[in-house]
Formats: C-alpha cells, sequence, structure tokens
C-alpha cells in the first residue's frame, strides 16, 4: 500500500471519529491497567460491567491489597480466567504499592515488569493513559493490517513494528483506537462488512464481501432517511 492511501485511510477515520477512545471504562492510570488486564480474552462490556461494581469500593492498589483476594474475586468472577487474573491483580498491586508508591509507571520495561502484563497491555497503557505513540496490536488489528494491507505481516510484532513505521505521524496517538474499531464493528472476523466500509475503496483485500441481496447502498439510504431521494 503506498503512503498516499494510508494517510486517505486515516484521515477518513478521523473524520468519522475524531477523538477515538478505549471502549473500556476508566478514570485513572490505575484503572485502565487494571481493566485492560481483566479483559484478556474477554469482551471489554463484560470487564466494564464488572468494574462498575469494584472501581467504586476499591480503585487504587493498596484499596485493592486491603480488599484481598478473595473479595476480588467476588466483584471479577463473571469474567473468564477470573481465578488467575484476580492473583496477577494482587501480586501487581503489591509490586505497585511496594515499588512504585502506588503510581502506575510511565515505562515500558516496569510495565512489562507486572503479573499478567505484557507487551500489549503495556502498549494500551502508555499509549492511552500516558499519550505514548505506541501501537497494542490485538486480533482486531492484527485483522485489519493484513487484509487491509496497511501493514501486513505474519505476527503481531511484525505488524506493531510497520504500523509503527508507516501510519502517518499525526495520526499515531489515535491510530490502534481506529483500528480497533474499524475490527470491532465493520472489518469483522468472518464477513468484513465491505458493502458499509469507509474506507472499501482503498482497501487492498481482494475477497470483499458484496452487499446481501436487499441491501441499500449506504449513501442511497442516507438521502432516503434525509428525504432527498
Ligand atoms: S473493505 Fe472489507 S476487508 Fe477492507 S477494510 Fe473494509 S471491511 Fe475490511
Amino acid at each position: 500500500m503506498n503512503p498516499a492511501k494510508r494517510l486517505e485511510i486515516f484521515t477518513r477515520f478521523r473524520t468519522a471519529n475524531p477523538k477515538p477512545t478505549t471502549e473500556l471504562e476508566f478514570t485513572t492510570p490505575f484503572e485502565l491497567l487494571i481493566a485492560v488486564l481483566l479483559s484478556a480474552q474477554s469482551t471489554d462490556v463484560g470487564v466494564n460491567k464488572a468494574t462498575r461494581k469494584l472501581y467504586p469500593v476499591a480503585n487504587t492498589p493498596q484499596a485493592i491489597l486491603d480488599l484481598g483476594l478473595d473479595e476480588l474475586k467476588s466483584y471479577i468472577a463473571t469474567i473468564g480466567l477470573y481465578n488467575t487474573k484476580a492473583a496477577n491483580v494482587m501480586a501487581t498491586c503489591r509490586i505497585l504499592v511496594e515499588q512504585h508508591g502506588g503510581e502506575v509507571p510511565r515505562s515500558r520495561e516496569a510495565l512489562e515488569a507486572l503479573p499478567g502484563v505484557g507487551r500489549k497491555t503495556a502498549n494500551v497503557v502508555l499509549n492511552t493513559a500516558f499519550g505514548e505513540p505506541t501501537m497494542a496490536v490485538d486480533t482486531h488489528i492484527f485483522r485489519v493490517s493484513n487484509r487491509t494491507k496497511i501493514a501486513p505481516g505474519k505476527n503481531v510484532d511484525i505488524v506493531e513494528q510497520k504500523l509503527l513505521k508507516f501510519v502517518p505521524k499525526d495520526f499515531m496517538i489515535d491510530a490502534h483506537h481506529w483500528l480497533i474499531l474499524h475490527g470491532r464493528y465493520t472489518c469483522v472476523a468472518r464477513k468484513p462488512k465491505c458493502w458499509n466500509c469507509l474506507i472499501a475503496d482503498l482497501c487492498e483485500f481482494k475477497d470483499k464481501t458484496p452487499a446481501p441481496p436487499g441491501t441499500l447502498d449506504p449513501k442511497v439510504e442516507a438521502l432516503e432517511a434525509a428525504g432527498l431521494k
């Protein structure tokens, strides 16, 4: 894919959604860190349901330590792998209190040293809590980058490096949110909604999904809704 196409793709993403962010609910870097840690192989909706009850009771490392493991589990029991995640949250909180004054560190090395925090989680926290131009490649970003050819690669590390190299600078901070949202709602795994995709003319995916029978062209639909057709 050439740079002009990439520029146009991200320009359209920005026009459609000028301030994208994560769908995980948080108000502090710590709340975001714990939400991302809980979200591995789980949905953001499920995590939000749990943290909406947990955070009013405990939203600092010390408060979660004071809560204790069993009590913490009772708040997150609806989330997959909650036993392991609860143990990681407790261990992470202990390190934050003992080594970081109860704060979330702003360095990749310190973040990745926390139990349950891998490169992807560190990237999300660095980007979304601290505004660093990192690229957290999840399953959605991996799929969209490969299908469109914005940044094709056989594994997430290659895609991450290519995105960091190829995404136009002005768009770097928000790029990962746009790509995730695009993958979650339009360029979905099984049958991408190519007929209703705002970058379909720029995307280089060969097997685009045709519009299902009876589906109106979205532009025609918009005109009809406005009473202009
Ligand atoms: S045209 Fe289809 S494959 Fe390409 S980005 Fe849009 S939904 Fe994905």
